[in-house]
């Protein structure tokens, strides 16, 4: 990205990411290609944005460079949040949202980076529980505080000095949990190191779960060639499902989370690949998609039909 930061915010509209001086105030981070900041409505202590310096449409718009920086500047934003505000426990939410009808709001790609906290989980509804904005707690202080003094521990952390390295290690774990032989059947895709299939309990069509070969756990376990492998694949089965179901609205939504309490068929680590169109069943309410995919509690979700989604598989599996 070429320009000072004050140029760039000539060419479009103003925000968050273009204003250097909001940037300061939130502990704001500029790199050449991402700035992390904590959010100024965390859901939890921590909760932090990486996002690009450019203005973007969404993930499937990073060049190749922006991708791979991307997954470096997570593997090192991760492990220093977790450490810092979730006392190492490797439980968080990632999630990101791309195009208009994924209910994004801000024109820079950004990825929300969210620790969750297992203590405040034992409630009968964790996820409305933990997702009253931060800031309105009794705790508010403590993360007005953070914002400053740790904006030096977020830019280290973003840089990753050796400490940083220490932290990954010991998110690292790569024993693996055995993916399901139920699953099989709805798989549509196989790159090297990935598989891709169609969720089967699916809130929308073409939900995809993107998982590793190797049934590693956790985002932070995965390898180089899995790294590198997931770079192709991701946008290859993307597109793929954006064809198929947004119905030309590009939007989507990508989400992961770790810590042992989501509604998932699996243990192993995977991503979530949602396409979303125009006036879909969450066009009203963003939030509650996360809910529905991954902490029912109980509620009743209406899910996808068996029928439906064996439809949709063997229409994934057809070559275009
Ligand atoms: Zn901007």
């Amino acid at each position: 990205m070429e320009g000072t930061i004050a140029q760039r915010k000539v060419r479009g509209r103003k925000d968050i990411f273009c204003d250097p001086s909001t940037m300061a105030e939130h502990g704001g981070h500029n790199g050449e290609v991402f700035s992390v900041v904590f959010n100024k409505m965390p859901f939890a202590p921590g909760h932090s944005l990486i996002a690009t310096v450019r203005h973007t449409n969404g993930l499937l718009d990073l060049t190749p460079h922006e991708a791979a920086e991307l997954l470096s500047t997570l593997r090192k934003v991760l492990p220093y949040v977790l450490n810092k505000y979730n006392g190492g426990d490797p439980a968080y939410d990632i999630k990101i949202r791309s195009g208009d009808a994924s209910g994004w709001t801000i024109s820079h790609f950004h990825v929300h980076v969210i620790p969750r906290h297992r203590a405040a989980n034992s409630g009968p509804h964790p996820y409305e529980l933990i997702y009253e904005p931060w800031l309105d707690t009794p705790d508010r202080p403590v993360v007005a505080g953070d914002l400053r003094t740790h904006t030096k521990g977020l830019r280290r952390g973003a840089e990753l000095n050796g400490d940083g390295k220490h932290a990954l290690n010991g998110f690292a774990d790569r024993r693996p949990a055995p993916i399901p032989s139920f699953l099989y059947p709805n798989v549509f895709f196989e790159s090297q190191h990935f598989i891709a299939l169609h969720h089967p309990e699916a809130v929308l069509p073409g939900q995809t779960l993107l998982v590793p070969k190797s049934g590693v756990r956790d985002f932070l376990a995965l390898n180089d060639a899995e790294l590198a492998d997931l770079m192709l694949a991701y946008p290859k089965v993307m597109k793929r499902l954006l064809r198929e179901y947004s119905e030309g609205s590009r939007a989507y939504i990508t989400s992961f989370q770790t810590g042992g309490y989501s509604h998932a068929p699996l243990e192993a680590f995977h991503i979530n690949l949602i396409p979303r169109k125009e006036g879909d069943r969450y066009a009203e309410n963003h939030d509650q998609m996360y809910a529905d995919i991954y902490e029912r509690n109980g509620r009743h979700v209406d899910m996808l039909g068996r029928e439906e989604i064996r439809r949709a598989v063997s229409e994934l599996r057809r070559p275009e």
